[in-house]
């Protein structure tokens, strides 16, 4: 059985087992196109991608299912090298702890994403990034764009245009380089991880 037979069957949920790790060829291909009108099992695919989003950070789901928590998810982290993509992004809670009243600043699923324009700006995360592919820590500034327009089309099919900033726009990128084989090392500066170009934005 192929992997994407095995992730779209109905009663299977998506858990670590089925993420290839860094080192495995996948990551580092570029994946194909979707086919448009999406098919039953991509679109089916991308839903269990964002399911599986929802239950990293459900605290119980997590556990239960021993779950890393994660905002982002790409096909071929899966081994289905195809242009899909799962977002999932949580509002903070308040300061005394109430849930937000919306629950998430961004929560798609991208099929064929493409950066149709970005910021002259960089960005980077201050405390710089994680991967579900990756079981170590690596310490570095992951150079982007501050602000990216995204151009997607949606599981029903409808194209999108999306513009983002802020931790946003770093989730969509990180995202989109696992499409195209890139992982997040490779954007920090092997010699100077932690050195802050001119004008780039540190985000918290
Ligand atoms: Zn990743």
């Amino acid at each position: 059985m192929s992997a994407i037979e095995k992730l779209t069957k109905p009663a299977h949920l998506i858990d670590m087992e089925d993420i290839i790790r860094e080192g495995h060829p996948t990551l580092r291909l570029t994946a194909q196109e979707v086919e448009l009108p999406l098919s039953d099992q991509d679109i089916i695919l991308g839903e269990k991608m964002l399911q599986f989003l929802k239950h990293s950070q459900d605290p119980v789901m997590a556990e239960k299912m021993n779950l890393r928590g994660g905002v982002g998810l790409a096909a071929p982290q899966l081994d289905v090298s195809r242009r899909i993509i799962a977002v999932l992004v949580p509002n903070p809670e308040d300061q005394e702890g109430n849930p937000p009243p919306e629950a998430y600043s961004l929560q798609e699923i991208m099929y064929n994403p493409r950066i149709i324009s970005h910021s002259v700006q960089e960005a980077a995360i201050e405390g710089g990034e994680g991967c579900l592919s990756v079981d170590r820590e690596v310490p570095g500034y992951v150079i982007r764009h501050a602000r990216i327009t995204v151009e997607y089309f949606d599981k029903e099919g409808e194209k999108k245009k999306l513009k983002l900033k802020g931790f946003n726009a770093i989730v969509v990128q990180h995202e989109i380089d696992h499409i195209n084989g890139i992982m997040f090392y490779d954007r920090i500066d092997p010699e100077h991880p932690l050195a802050v170009k001119d004008g780039m934005l540190i985000i918290e």
